[in-house]
Formats: C-alpha cells, sequence, structure tokens
C-alpha cells in the first residue's frame, strides 16, 4: 500500500468534519429541509468573502463563476482589461473571446506581480474599458497580485473590477467590500476545504447596474435569476446539496478558527515551507510576492520539474503539481491551503528532499525539514 498524500493547488484535503456532513441522506432541495442549510453557507460566506452584497453559489468549477462575470455584465464589442501573468490570466483572455469582447492584456512576466500603475495607465488611455480582470493568486506561477492596489486605481471609474480569488478565498485576506472588488470569484476545491463542483461569485450594486445593459447570450449562469432565487434560500437549477451541506460545515470551521487566524495560518505555512526551499539550496519560482497558497519551487539545475512531480506521486504518494505551459518541466508546485497544517509542509519538504537525493542532486537530508522545524519552533515561540 503506498498511502496518499494530496498536497496539489486543487483540489486540497477534505476535513473529515466537512465529509461527515456530506454523507447525510440525501434532501430535496425545494423540501424546506434545505433551507436553513442554504440559509447559512449563504451568510457564512458572505462572512468569508468580507462583502455585505450578495454571493451567488453555482453549482460549477470555478471556471463556471468566471464564465457568469463577462456573459452576465458585458456585451458583444465591450472593451475589457485582463491582467495576464500566467494560465488563469490568459484564462480570462479567452473566456472574453468567447463571448466576443475585446481584451487589451497587462502582460505580466510569470513569475511578477502586477504594477498597479500599469493599469492605471492602461485604464487612463481607454476610458471605455468595461472592466478589470485579474487573479488573486496566480496559480500557475504562485504569486499574489495585490488586490488592494489594483483596486485603489481602479476605484473611480466606470470599470468593474472582477478577482478571480478562487485559489487564494480563505488563504489572503481579501477585503471584497473595502477594496471596491465588485465580482469576486471563489471556488471549493481549494481554500475552502471541499470536492470540486461549486462555484462563489460576490456582485457588487455597480456590476448589477451593468448587468442591467448585457447583451451576452447566456441561460444557465443567469446571475439576475440566481439573485431572485437566492433571496429565497434557493438556486434557479438543481444545486449540489451535498457540497452545500459540506459548504456550511466547512465554513463553520472556519469561522470557529477565525478569519484572522485562517490567514495567519497560511502565512506561516507558506513561510516555513520559503524556508526550507532555501534550506535545501532550491528556490522559489516567483520573483516577487509569493503567495501563500501554495509554493511554485523551480526544479534545480539538471532535473526536470515533471520528473520530481512524478517520483514524488509514484514513490512517496505525495500529490503536488508540474508547470504548466511554459514552466513545464522548470517548476513543480506544492499547496499549503484550506484543510493543511504543520505536517502537511513537513511531508511535502521530506518528500523533496528524497526525491532529489534519489535523483542524484547533492542534497542534505534533512535540512529542509530542519529549517521548516526551526520556522515552526520560532513561530510558536513568539
Ligand atoms: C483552480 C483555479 C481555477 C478554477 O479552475 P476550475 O478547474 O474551473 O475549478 C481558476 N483560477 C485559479 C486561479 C485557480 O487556481
Amino acid at each position: 500500500m503506498l498511502k496518499r498524500y494530496l498536497l496539489a493547488p486543487g483540489p486540497t484535503p477534505v476535513p473529515p468534519e466537512v465529509l461527515l456532513r456530506m454523507a447525510m441522506p440525501a434532501i430535496h432541495h425545494r423540501a424546506p429541509d434545505f433551507i436553513p442549510i442554504f440559509e447559512s453557507a449563504k451568510n457564512r460566506l458572505k462572512w468569508l468573502c468580507q462583502t455585505g452584497n450578495d454571493v451567488l453559489i453555482l453549482t460549477a468549477s470555478g471556471t463556471g463563476a468566471m464564465t457568469a462575470c463577462v456573459n452576465n455584465f458585458l456585451s458583444p464589442g465591450d472593451r475589457v482589461l485582463v491582467v495576464n501573468g500566467g494560465k488563469f490570466g490568459e484564462r480570462w483572455t479567452k473566456i472574453c473571446g468567447a463571448y466576443a469582447v475585446s481584451v487589451e492584456e497587462v502582460k505580466v512576466p510569470w513569475g511578477r506581480a502586477v504594477k498597479p500603475e500599469d493599469v492605471a495607465r492602461a485604464l487612463e488611455r481607454d476610458p471605455e474599458i468595461k472592466a478589470v480582470f485579474m487573479q488573486a493568486v496566480e496559480t500557475s506561477t504562485g504569486v499574489y497580485h495585490d488586490v488592494e492596489a489594483v483596486g485603489g486605481v481602479i476605484k473611480g471609474k466606470k470599470a468593474l473590477f472582477a478577482v478571480d480569488a478562487i485559489s487564494a478565498l480563505a488563504v489572503h485576506d481579501l477585503k471584497t467590500d473595502a477594496w471596491g472588488v465588485d465580482l469576486m470569484v471563489g471556488g471549493s476545491q481549494k481554500g475552502l476545504m471541499l470536492p470540486p463542483g461549486l462555484a462563489f461569485l460576490s456582485v457588487s450594486e455597480k456590476a448589477w447596474e451593468m448587468a442591467k445593459g448585457s447583451k451576452s447570450p447566456r441561460f444557465y449562469f443567469n446571475l439576475k435569476k440566481e439573485r431572485e432565487a437566492l433571496k429565497k434560500n434557493q438556486t434557479n437549477f438543481t444545486p449540489a446539496v451535498t457540497l452545500i451541506a459540506g459548504l456550511d460545515a466547512a465554513l463553520e470551521m472556519i469561522e470557529r478558527e477565525g478569519l484572522r487566524e485562517v490567514f495567519a495560518r497560511h502565512a506561516r505555512l507558506a513561510g516555513a515551507m520559503r524556508r526550507a526551499v532555501g534550506a535545501m539550496g532550491l528556490e522559489i519560482f516567483p520573483a516577487e510576492s509569493p503567495s501563500n497558497s501554495l509554493t511554485a519551487i523551480k526544479a534545480p539545475e539538471g532535473t526536470d520539474g515533471q520528473e520530481i512531480y512524478k517520483r514524488l506521486r509514484e514513490i512517496y504518494g505525495v500529490t503536488a503539481a508540474g508547470g504548466q505551459d511554459q514552466l513545464r518541466g522548470k517548476v513543480f508546485r506544492v499547496a499549503h491551503m484550506g484543510y493543511a497544517g504543520v505536517f502537511d509542509v513537513i511531508t511535502a519538504v521530506s518528500a523533496i528532499e528524497m526525491t532529489l537525493k534519489g535523483l542524484g542532486h547533492p542534497l542534505r537530508p534533512g535540512s529542509g525539514v530542519g529549517a521548516a522545524e526551526e520556522a515552526f519552533l520560532e513561530q510558536t515561540a513568539s
């Protein structure tokens, strides 16, 4: 038997409390038993998103909510900005393309964070820009974009600010309302400790106003109808009832831990991981602003990142992730988000050490694990 450890940047491990809740007998989504579950999850989700606005719950993967951000607020021919610093930035551009929305990209070199002044300049050049699309955490590079700073340059402008926070929600402190985020997108299988299948979308009043003029085709993701249904603790179509019950359990856990403490825990885990990477003689991929959700690590000279990823899984049972596109073979990525603690980092670091040693890379076993332990010990002492 090979014991498995899921340390990928989505899906992430699901805690027993959540699994148990989802083991409940099936209930009917139009029957009264569903109402309190939905209502509780709905209210807790608003709290998590730090917003007074409605947060819609969609039965879809995260990309479903991203799609809804485009075809519910914009029309063919509208001009938008996309911050593109990796695979997920690119996804915004592709979705816009599917709905004939015209994209100007703010290109960000992979591994860098967007410069807010570049967004400001693009907005000044074209005041008709209707929306700015960005990631909070660009999962392909492991970079966190400064949502607050970019929100600051959009404030007072016509454009909506849409943030894909799928891999950042319940990890990084994201103040939806205070930072002027009109559309905040979340997904179930990352920081929220759930299986894949739900997407979340908070919508500001400014966005609802813009929605009135949208002429894009839509059927399944009709947010105006979802908003009406939400008021009655319902969804337009059959929702993933089981996942919504699990969502309420996951949010209850987050509530019990405390939002600040959840963010602080992720900062500690990421800090220890980065320390261990340095101590192993390796480098993280981001040149700046590394996220607390996952760490992208450069495959050392003479090794193949895909081989590292494969050996981690096949020999040690650790499912991490490889690099995508231009980073294929160059990096591997390890997550520490959601249901993650000290020994997930220790496990990952130990498996990386053994994998690299096995590949003939010069490395002292225990160097990374020791550094991670020291980081954790310092954190608990302070
Ligand atoms: C995981 C992820 C997504 C969503 O992908 P789905 O497969 O559609 O759930 C989108 N954006 C980012 C930044 C992600 O990490």
